[in-house]
């Protein structure tokens, strides 16, 4: 039996304890979450300055990219980004593809997160994910605009999902609206409704392409397949245009959201029960220089993602809490670390296990330190480390 404190202990669905004492089984297992009796001492009690968290769960990752890492410049665009990836891909040997997916694990691991939304294109994350280090769910992703090859596609898919190790944590999932047809839409929920992913708004040119069916993202689509001039705008947001085809999704995660507006919110909110907004701001920041407003997203059901060392400095959701405490001012530390654990553990249905500091559960646990204790508050030198 273990008993640590720290000054604040947030336990991702309560306010945070001042002074708290949490007590652990030797496996890490959950006894007691108290607040510290003032007049008790106690030698068995390890005290840390700093704040005691749930380890993290990170929504969106892409580990097959891990190679990619410093290979892609910054700031040019997603329609130039896809384009630099496409170029890229595949260009390391398969040797160092596979050590750079596990370099990535270690570091994810080490900078406390538990639970990884993986997606993949292909198989080469298989085998790590097998070791089961970190729990993981794997989003098959699957893009193709030409409707006829929507079977094929799925087909192609499934046959990769046979060679995954677990049936329960692989999901066939979309890559973004403007990848793929409406065909292969409705294919896609029929395999796998109970959990979708799919990316959002990325890119300002993902809206102009449904309303008006032109910019940089249909141009860059265009010169890669031609069949995208059969494609029918909407004169909607894409957003609009795409998720009422998603609507048999028992729970879906909309995955960057930077150009969604309140009205977007709004529809989505009235056409889906179980939707997760996920942000990966370093990434927004390192391919389009530009943020969501986090502010539209206070009362919604919010995740947080690294998204991949191609487009990425670190895979670290504390990095990525950093960025939404220097350029957001209404949302608080409470609420941010909710994001991290307990919100991403609801998506992945792992609540049971993971997410909360609460009796009984084995969630991991980080310790955050050099941070404004008084305001509760991030600063650019906090650290994480992982205690259990
Ligand atoms: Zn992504």
């Amino acid at each position: 039996m273990k008993k640590i404190a720290a000054n604040y202990i947030f336990t991702g669905i309560t306010p945070p304890i001042k002074n708290g004492v949490i007590t652990l089984e030797d496996d890490g297992t959950i006894i007691h979450v108290s607040e510290n009796d003032a007049g008790n001492i106690d030698n068995e009690l390890i005290f840390y300055e700093g704040v005691i968290c749930p380890s993290f769960i990170n929504t969106h990752c892409h580990l097959e990219l891990s190679y990619l890492y410093q290979k892609i410049p910054q700031h040019i665009s997603l329609p130039n980004f896809i384009k630099e990836v496409v170029q890229f891909r595949n260009q390391l040997s398969v040797n160092e593809r596979l050590i750079s997916i596990k370099n990535a694990e270690e570091q994810l691991i080490k900078n406390g997160v538990v639970a990884v939304g993986d997606i993949s294109n292909g198989d080469s994350t298989f085998n790590q994910k097998s070791k089961n280090n970190l729990y993981y769910h794997t989003f098959l992703e699957v893009f193709e605009i030409d409707s006829l090859k929507a079977k094929e596609t799925v087909m192609n898919a499934k046959k990769l999902r046979k060679n995954y190790f677990s049936p329960t944590q692989i999901s066939i999932t979309p890559h973004a609206p403007y990848s793929v047809s409406i065909e292969l839409l409705n294919l896609i929920v029929k395999e796998t409704p109970s959990i979708l992913s799919i990316h959002n708004q990325e890119t300002e040119s993902e809206n102009i392409m449904f309303k008006e069916k032109k910019g940089d993202l249909y141009e860059q689509l265009l010169a890669f397949n031609s069949a995208i001039e059969n494609w029918i705008p909407t004169n909607k947001s894409s957003l609009q245009s795409y998720l009422p085809y998603l609507k048999k999704a028992e729970r879906l995660l909309l995955v960057h959201n930077t150009y969604t507006s309140k009205k977007d919110i709004e529809f989505a909110n009235a056409n889906f029960k179980h939707l997760f907004w996920c942000f990966c701001p370093n990434a927004n920041l390192y391919i389009e220089n530009k943020l969501p407003n986090f502010s539209l997203f206070e009362n919604e059901t919010c995740t947080i993602g690294t998204d991949s060392l191609a487009s990425n400095h670190a895979l670290s959701i504390l990095d990525e809490l950093k960025t939404i405490a220097l350029n957001s001012k209404t949302i608080s530390l409470e609420k941010m670390i909710a994001w991290a654990t307990i919100n991403g553990a609801k998506f992945f249905n792992i609540e049971k296990q993971f997410g909360s500091l609460e009796k009984g559960k084995k969630p991991g646990i980080n310790l955050i330190q050099d941070i404004d204790l008084q305001q509760q508050k991030l600063l650019p030198q906090s650290t994480v480390k992982k205690l259990f």
